[in-house]
């Protein structure tokens, strides 16, 4: 058998180029780099998308119309016909059972391959012609001294193929690489550990993975593949939170009864069990001297704030500075309304820096930052921008809402090494929690504070319109407020029927409640009118907010007790559980109506679950179902692999038991230095290169 990879250069070696593979070449090549295989390891990874079992041979006797079967015959006769459109090929073929005919159409070439005589295999489906039974265009193969067995030709995986190189060719070029798996591809783990998890190996993972003799067979060799996937992803994500937490050092924070009453001093309320949960967590990590790298998630209105506001007071007693960033002013001046009002007539100094302060102002306030004088400063992410010295952050509380960026905490510890947490009303999915976020420690806010309505949830049929505007009525007259939300700003299109927040504002001002004082809110409004919008709905002064999801972020507005979506379906459900996390923060009941101007049946249950449901995970991981974890989750994205056949959700068992062994390694052998770890650094290497620091620490 010729081998593909050539002896006489070695060893095979999994980093070779495939240029270098049988049939492949640097034409060939070149299209491999576009389907992201340049190497015998891409190619060994370049799974089939789907796979086909030849069935077992039946007795041609047992032939029954609109059947897929096998069958084994002698070629008794055969025919062309080139006058007919198409041309057709046909044979007839007999075993002691029975005779059959099969047809090709276009056929002609077959003159060549099959003669009488020849025993044949043909794979396909049985039908009904002129009350014979016959087969059409089956795969077929002719039997020699090969064996007969029908799984060798038909089955096997079906590659994800491009115009230019088939699937089959595919399967051509990997078939010889496939006899070298045994020193190709090392094995990971011990006997006893295989045993235990109940995976086979490595080797005969990737050679049933290609070609699988059963599909029982193939279940076990997708079964360890994935759960390879996923454990050095877990490794990864292990290693990467190792560093922090081991090669980058921060502020040790003291803590004792006196500091915690007189922060406990400023709420005007008793903190919940959840956010004590929280604050325990936070004191203990910020106990430390590695830098705590914790996500904070809570639903809108569950406290996050003052759980925040803690941390940043037991840094200020530190003598530490605090930096509080938002992702958007609104958000960053809602902060620091809220601080105000927790520090009033406190001696911590704070400050709000937003991009309005300029020139002289600035530059005063940037000094007394890097002075030491100012404790706590709330602004957006911009305050990460190089001229903002502080003169020692202890503390960074980042309340990234819905947008987790990754990328920003990675800036952050660049310029120093603060504690850091970081704040989600987004309720992560476990999933999610376990991969795109795996290297954060997390705490949950499960229950909101006391004294919060109930809010009630309908998706509204465009007929039901009026009635829904008359029963918001009441509740206007009621001295309630309502929010109006809208997918756009303004349509682009001149014939979008998709309804703008600047188009409806008018309608909804003149026409349907012209006795009430209608506002619009928008992102491209200039900060200043934003705040006076803004200001003038928390007084009262607006009774119904017309807005885009602006409003999403930072309104805190206990007398608005309405909340109507429009376009519903354009939005997530995340971000829809968000936009109703704005009302029910008093005791009134609240309402949510949802219109949507669709007929779709998905996206109606789509939108069925808010109405069932107001717990964010229980939305969130119905999402995620539905939607998949592309658009969530991008691996890329969070420095992560690409998951070539693992899915986190389907997955979800062997994520988290790949994860329990990931981070159990971890902890036993850091550096992955142990022999029987050297495999496992080795392939871990190849995924994420150096970014883990494996190798500036080895
Ligand atoms: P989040 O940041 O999670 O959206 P906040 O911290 O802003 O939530 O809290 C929302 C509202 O609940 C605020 O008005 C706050 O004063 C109030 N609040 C927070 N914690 C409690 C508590 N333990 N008891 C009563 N009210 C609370
Ligand atoms: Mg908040």
């Amino acid at each position: 058998m010729t081998k593909a990879i050539d002896k006489q250069q070695n060893k095979p070696e999994v980093s070779m180029p495939v240029q270098y593979l049988k049939g492949v070449g640097p034409a060939k090549a070149k299209i491999f780099a576009q389907l992201g295989v340049e190497t015998v390891e891409d190619l060994l990874e370049y799974f089939p998308r789907d796979w086909v079992f030849a069935l077992e041979p039946i007795k041609i006797s047992r032939l029954r119309a609109d059947s897929d079967v096998t069958i084994v015959g002698l070629v008794e006769s055969m025919d062309y016909v080139s006058y007919r459109k198409p041309s057709m090929f046909e044979v007839q073929i007999s075993d002691d059972t029975g005779t059959c005919r099969i047809v090709w159409f276009h056929g002609g070439y077959l003159r060549k391959q099959i003669k009488p005589g020849d025993t044949i295999i043909a794979s396909g489906k049985a039908s009904l012609y002129k009350h014979q039974l016959q087969m059409t265009n089956p795969k077929f193969m002719v039997v020699g001294e090969k064996s007969s067995n029908p799984n060798e030709y038909f089955s096997g995986g079906v590659y994800p193929a491009s115009a230019k190189l088939s699937s089959r060719q595919i399967k051509q070029i990997i078939k010889p690489v496939l006899d070298d798996l045994g020193e190709l591809v090392d094995e990971f783990y011990d006997r006893k550990f295989l045993k235990q998890a109940e995976l086979i190996g490595r080797k005969d993972a990737f050679g049933w993975i290609h070609q699988p003799p059963d599909e029982k067979k193939l279940a076990k060799a997708k079964r360890r593949l994935k759960y390879d996937e996923l454990f050095l992803m877990q490794l990864g994500l292990a290693l990467r939170r190792y560093k922090v937490k081991h090669f980058s050092s921060a502020v040790r924070m003291a803590f004792n009864n006196k500091i915690d009453s007189r922060i406990r001093k400023r709420f005007p309320f008793l903190l919940t069990e959840d956010q004590d949960g929280a604050i325990e967590d936070i004191v203990v990590d910020m106990g430390k001297p590695e830098p705590m790298n914790r996500l904070l998630q809570g639903d809108v209105g569950s406290g996050k704030t003052a759980v925040a506001l803690y941390a940043a007071l037991l840094a200020v007693a530190n003598k530490c500075q605090v930096a509080i960033m938002a992702p958007t002013e609104i958000l960053a001046s809602q902060h620091f309304i809220n601080i105000e009002r927790y520090l009033k007539g406190s001696k911590v100094s704070r400050v709000l820096i937003t991009g309005g302060l300029t020139g002289k102002k600035r530059k005063e306030l940037l000094k007394q930052i890097e002075s030491g004088q100012i404790d706590i400063i709330v602004g957006t992410v911009a305050l990460l921008q190089k001229d903002i010295k502080f003169r020692k952050l202890g503390l960074a509380v980042i309340d990234e809402q819905h947008k987790f960026g990754v990328h920003q905490r990675a800036k952050l510890r660049k310029q120093v090494t603060p504690h850091c947490l970081v704040m989600t009303a987004t309720p992560i999915p476990r999933t999610l929690a376990m991969t795109a976020f795996g290297d954060l420690d997390v705490s949950i806010i499960k229950h909101c504070p006391p004294g919060r309505g109930a809010v009630i949830t309908r998706l509204v049929e465009p007929s039901d319109r009026q009635k829904a505007y008359e029963f918001i009525r009441q509740r206007l007259k009621a001295k309630k407020q309502a929010y109006f939300v809208y997918p756009r700003i303004t349509n682009i299109e001149e014939k979008s029927d998709v309804k703008a927040a600047t188009d409806e504002w008018k309608i909804l001002s003149k026409k349907v409640f012209p006795e009430f004082a209608v506002g619009l809110l928008h992102g491209q409004m200039p900060s200043a009118k934003k705040q006076q919008i803004m200001t003038e709905f928390r007084k009262g002064k607006i009774n119904v907010l017309v807005s885009t999801v602006v409003i999403e972020v930072g309104v805190d507005v206990p007398n608005a007790t309405i909340m109507v979506v429009e376009e519903a379906d354009r939005f997530g459900l995340a971000q829809l559980h968000q936009l109703r996390g704005r009302i029910g923060r008093a005791e009134a009941k609240s309402y949510c109506f949802l219109f949507a101007q669709t007929d779709n049946e998905v996206a109606k249950d789509r939108l069925e679950i808010m109405t069932r449901s107001n717990d964010g995970f229980e939305i969130s991981e119905h999402d995620l179902r539905i939607r998949g974890p592309g658009e969530l989750f991008s691996a890329r994205q969070h420095g992560l692999p690409d998951l070539k056949i693992a899915n986190i959700i389907e997955d979800y068992k062997l994520l988290a038991m790949a994860r329990r062994n990931a981070f159990d390694m971890v902890s036993h052998d850091p550096m992955l230095k142990q022999t029987e770890h050297k495999n496992i650094r080795r392939a871990l290497l190849a995924k994420f290169g150096d970014s883990i620091g494996l190798v500036d620490v080895a």
